[in-house]
């Protein structure tokens, strides 16, 4: 049998967070919060007789992520109308960009694999155009709905190459493409909201060969989960079509979350023609040097360019990766390490284990966080000078996440404080000695880790303030 390889493209729409809608002063994004239809005009109801006119909060942002995405930026840009006729279009065409997007070619860098043996690889995005949403429409029974809330919201499309390889690179694609569009805050990508919404395209040729072969197209995939599931499928389906002897046909397909299928929607054959044109009424959007020099300057250090100096500092690729996944988190870690009193292995370990576990527990978001980045730091200093142990140092975080109180109080109140006092330190090693003379015996017939139980009997003795690196070695000098 011959072995295949997929080839995968994503085009994906995100919707960008301007305060307005594209071509009018209607608030943008009010989403499920508000009534249907509240927030409409008569440009972006397609009224005779009015004009649209160009925002600028979404030509920054398409610009913002345009240069995440490594894009050429283009100075010269074109409208067009896309035409169809649905109830959720007004117009009865879109306005889209087709011949000469803002955005033109650029990469991303993915990253993907096992914790331990992370892989990355560079995707080629072809362009990103900018382009009006259409309305919401809800299917009941006998009748549907329409609200326009949604029509003539700004959409950023961005388009890849061909250049995925497996479902895996693929999810790995649209982390990249979220965490980047969040970062440079050209868009909250919740696909539950549809503010990030994917289609697929996917094709098998034999390993080896150059020519790529027919693709499907699939649509209404609603997670990066459903992505993944419905490209394992059309994997399988693909590959048995092919060993059978048959052609995949070209055509665009379902995605089905229940039955986990995809099934076939319309083929080339009934592709529709959407008689595009240019659009007369806007002019070429035409982007100022000193405009573009200013969104340039505005631009945050990317995601990679942090990793790479959090890598340099000593951090794992891993790490480095959780650390950046979003930019609050970042910009907390370097909070919490600015003073160069906390290692950044450290706060890397706090953050990842303590706060971002309690966070996720408590469905919060890292601004949210009870313990903002100074009191975390203050925290750690002390557990780094050894002024209290790892283990208080738990317990005072626990507190300090419920009551919001400064470390420095907690430790005050409950009198903690670490003892390093050897001689203080000797006299509890010996009494847990005598305590425990199964963990001697065993720890002297060569099982080093019973010294565990010695230790633990001393923490007990201590009320867990005795310093367990001087412990260690009175330990190793009593028993020999
Ligand atoms: P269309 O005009 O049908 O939208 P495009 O050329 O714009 O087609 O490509 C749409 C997406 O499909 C892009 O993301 C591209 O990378 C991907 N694509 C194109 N050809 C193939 C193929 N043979 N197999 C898989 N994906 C493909
Ligand atoms: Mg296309
Ligand atoms: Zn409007």
């Amino acid at each position: 049998m011959t072995e295949f390889e997929p080839v995968i493209g994503l085009e994906i729409h995100v919707q960008l967070a301007s305060q307005t809608k594209l071509f009018c002063a209607c608030p943008n994004g009010v989403g499920e919060n508000s009534k249907p239809n509240t927030s409409v005009c008569p440009v972006c109801m397609g009224h005779p007789g009015v004009l649209p006119v160009m925002t600028e909060g979404a030509v920054r942002l398409a610009v913002r992520a345009g240069l995440a995405l490594n894009c050429a930026i283009q100075k010269h840009s074109t409208f067009s109308r896309k035409h169809y006729f649905y109830p959720d279009l007004p117009k009865g065409y879109q306005i889209t960009q087709y011949d000469e997007p803002i955005n033109g070619a650029g990469f991303i860098e993915i990253t993907y694999g096992p914790k331990d043996n992370l892989q990355k690889k560079k995707i080629g995005i072809h362009h990103a155009h900018l382009e009006e949403d259409a309305a919401k429409s809800s299917h009941e029974s006998t009748y549907s709905l329409v609200d326009y809330n949604r029509a003539g919201s700004p959409l950023l499309e961005i388009v890849s190459l061909p250049d995925l390889r497996s479902p895996d690179e693929a999810y790995a694609y649209l982390t990249e493409i979220k965490r980047l569009m969040r970062w440079v805050g050209a868009s909250n990508c919740d696909m539950e909201k549809g503010e990030l919404r994917v289609d697929v395209n996917i094709s098998l040729r034999p390993k080896g060969q150059e020519k790529f072969g027919t693709r499907a197209e699939i649509k209404n995939l609603n997670s990066f989960k459903g992505v993944r599931e419905a490209l394992i499928y059309e994997i399988a389906r693909q590959t048995k079509i092919l060993n059978e002897g048959g052609t995949v046909k070209q055509e665009t397909r379902l995605w089905d979350k229940e039955e986990l299928v995809t099934k076939p929607m319309r083929s080339k054959e009934d592709a529709l023609d959407y008689r595009y044109f240019p659009e007369p009424d806007l002019p070429p959007l035409v982007l100022k040097e000193s405009w573009l020099d200013e969104v340039k300057a505005q631009m945050p250090e990317l995601p990679a360019s942090k990793e790479a100096r959090f890598m340099a500092a000593g951090l794992s690729a891993y790490d480095a990766g959780v650390l950046t996944s979003s930019r609050e988190i970042s910009d907390y870690f370097e909070a919490v390490t600015q003073s160069g009193k906390v290692t950044l292995k450290t706060a890397s370990n706090w953050i990842q284990t303590d706060l971002l576990g309690l966070l996720h527990a408590e469905k919060k978001e890292i601004e949210d966080s009870p313990i903002p980045a100074d009191r975390l730091a203050q925290l750690l200093e002390m557990v780094e000078s050894g002024k209290i142990t790892r283990k208080q140092g738990r317990e005072v975080f626990e507190e300090i996440w419920k009551t919001g109180e400064s470390p420095a109080a907690v430790v005050e109140k409950r009198g903690m404080v670490q003892v390093s006092d050897e001689a203080q330190l000797e006299e509890w090693a010996k009494a847990a000695i005598a305590a425990n003379p199964k963990a001697v015996a065993d720890y002297q017939k060569g099982n080093k880790a019973a010294i565990g139980a010695l230790i633990g009997g001393v923490m007990k003795l201590s009320k867990g303030k005795a310093n367990p690196k001087v412990m260690g070695k009175i330990f190793t000098q009593l028993l020999g």
